[in-house]
């Protein structure tokens, strides 16, 4: 417990009367923390702590990077900005040694100034300090951006647009320069690669490398690809919510948890321009902002994330796990959350044009190409209502070509009024695309009138399809049993395939195989929602432990 003359050695509690200092050694918490520990995350609720002994390093994540921006020592307070301007804490403290710390929460806090309105009005002056001094938080947000890399490539380069996707979904602040802009070209500082070369990209302070591959470009910038162990208590397959959810529970719950995820984290999640109906996130959240702090998170509690590795077989009997590249794991358990793929059209021209103004599904990225042009989408679902809404604000005009003759069908009322509100959007309905145009990029596509028969070629710099998505679940063992479509039974409906030989009933996770789960879209289920996926994934951990538990 700490005591009232050690709560007296913080300065800003050393002129307060004994009976409030004697109040709030009643009620502080007394937290020792070892090197390395938090004594409070970002984003953590309200509270104000008092140092005792040791020190505390401050982080803040900046793009995705943790920096070390400043130290508090013993007498020192901290979390004042979180008390004063009613935020979440802004950045993190961290026992750089053994430390020992006060916390008193919001409500005592209130008690206390109630008592004593000097401390709100030293905590309020710290708070302002803090936010505008010269080495403040304002000071720091407005220093130039760290980048980690350096792009060079064309802007309709299908290579180049992959490449600066892949930097932002995994959170790598990076400049952008084009060969054709004049300034661009001189700060790439260095002889331009030959066109055939392009894209490259720059490690500031490292290596150049030429068409690189994203897993050498993920290996340049040290994010995961490489496996820390041979085996694992549960290697989960995709890193989209599903996925994050399970590796979060999984490694927080003490299990030696992998995830491997062939792209970037985040899955289709993390292409969503928009997800509004996320609970917790009441004005919504982008896909990437969404899937950025689930990886943080699921990272921080110990979960293993690779990236740019795909699991290509697994063996059934023995649950070995093979990754592109060679590598076979062990795994007591294996959680398939590998969610869907776009569906792909097979119109003249697509094929061709794809990645260069032809895109399935979006991304936030891809919002620089539209700038004042005249873009399409495909699909009347709630993902082409997101979307159009989001590149409505950087496009000059957006056109929904749609097959059917009223959106309220496929798309939730909320958008269709919210796509209403734009001026620069409009829907053609009965109508399809029929063909797609241009040399190096995107330039026309043919849409035909199913009421006239009519076709009609209209500019357009780009255009983004959604227009649903399917199970890719081919690579599977035959032993883990599919509906006719693909996707993947688990619990009852196993049962009722005839496909389960235990005694046992099958957890309502479980697959065909007993130990293998399947969680989020892949699963067979009506729901395919973000929620769904997150719920599902936790609850995989527990079927985890209870097979786990069985099999001991
Ligand atoms: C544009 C868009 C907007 C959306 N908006 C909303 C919304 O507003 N609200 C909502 O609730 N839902 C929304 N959804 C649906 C939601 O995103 C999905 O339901 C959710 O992402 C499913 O999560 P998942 O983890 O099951 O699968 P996914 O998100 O599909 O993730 C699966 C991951 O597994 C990886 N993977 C696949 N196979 C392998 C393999 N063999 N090896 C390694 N990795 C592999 C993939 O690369 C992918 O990253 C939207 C979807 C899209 C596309």
């Amino acid at each position: 417990m700490v005591t009232a003359e050690e709560i007296a050695r913080v300065a800003l509690f050393a002129d307060l009367e004994p009976v409030e200092r004697n109040w709030l050694s009643q009620v502080v918490a007394d937290i020792t923390l070892v090197p390395g520990e938090f004594a409070v995350h970002e984003g953590d609720e309200r509270a104000l702590f008092g140092v005792l002994e040791g020190r505390l390093e401050v982080l803040r994540l900046v793009d995705g990077v943790a920096s070390v921006i400043g130290e508090r020592k013993p007498g020192d307070i901290f979390g004042e900005m979180s008390i004063a301007f009613g935020m979440l804490h802004p950045g993190g403290f961290r026992a750089a040694e053994p430390t020992r710390v006060f916390r008193i929460d919001l409500r005592d806090y209130q008690a206390l100034v109630a008592a004593a309105p000097e401390v709100a009005e030293q905590v309020g002056l710290m708070a302002n300090n803090r936010l505008a001094g010269p080495k403040g938080l304002q000071a720091r947000s407005s220093a130039p951006v760290q980048f980690r890399a350096i792009v060079l490539g064309r802007r309709r380069d299908a290579s180049c647009a992959e490449l600066r996707r892949f930097l932002d979904r995994n959170q790598v602040p990076f400049r952008w320069l084009q060969p054709d802009v004049p300034a661009d070209a001189e700060q790439w500082s260095d002889a331009l690669p030959d066109e055939d070369d392009l894209p490259a990209v720059r490690v500031v302070n490292g290596k150049t490398v030429v068409r690189p591959q994203l897993r050498r470009v993920a290996e340049l910038l040290d994010i995961p690809t490489e496996p820390a162990a041979a085996e694992y208590d549960t290697v989960i397959v995709g890193a989209g919510p599903a996925g994050l959810a399970a590796a979060l529970y999984g490694a927080s719950e003490g299990l030696r948890t992998i995830a491997i995820e062939r792209e970037a984290p985040g899955g289709q999640a993390g292409t969503s321009s928009r997800i509004e109906n996320y609970l917790g996130f009441p004005s919504g959240v982008s896909g990437e902002a969404l899937a950025s702090r689930s990886l943080q998170q699921a990272r921080r509690l110990g979960a293993e994330i690779l990236v740019t590795r795909s699991i290509t077989r697994i063996d059934a009997a023995t649950r070995r796990v093979h990754l592109d590249g060679g590598d076979v794991l062990r795994a007591r358990t294996i959680i398939l959350a590998c969610g869907v793929a776009w569906r792909h059209l097979e119109i003249e021209g697509f094929d061709r044009l794809a990645g260069k103004g032809i895109f399935y599904g979006a991304a936030r990225s891809e919002a620089a190409n539209t700038h004042g042009l005249d873009i399409h989408i495909i699909g009347a679902g709630n993902s082409a209502g997101q979307a159009a809404m989001f590149f409505s604000s950087h496009a000059r005009s957006v056109t929904i070509l749609y097959r059917g003759d009223t959106l309220e069908k496929s798309m939730s009322q909320y958008l269709v009024e919210q796509l209403g509100t734009r001026a620069n959007i409009s829907v053609l309905y009965r109508t399809e695309v029929v063909a797609a145009q241009g040399d190096a990029s995107l330039e026309t596509i043919d849409v035909r009138n199913a009421a006239t028969g009519a076709t009609t070629r209209l500019a357009s710099a780009a255009l983004f399809i959604f227009i649903g998505a399917d199970a890719e679940t081919g690579w599977l063992p035959p032993e883990i049993a599919l509906d006719p479509k693909g996707y993947v039974l688990t619990g009852p409906d196993v049962r009722a395939a005839g496909r389960w030989h235990l005694d046992r009933d099958p957890y309502l996770l479980e697959t065909s195989v007993p130990g293998i789960f399947a969680c989020g879209d892949v699963r067979f289920s009506p729901v395919k929602r973000v929620a769904a996926a997150v719920g599902e994934g936790s609850m995989a951990i527990a079927f985890v432990h209870q097979y786990l538990r069985e099999s001991a």
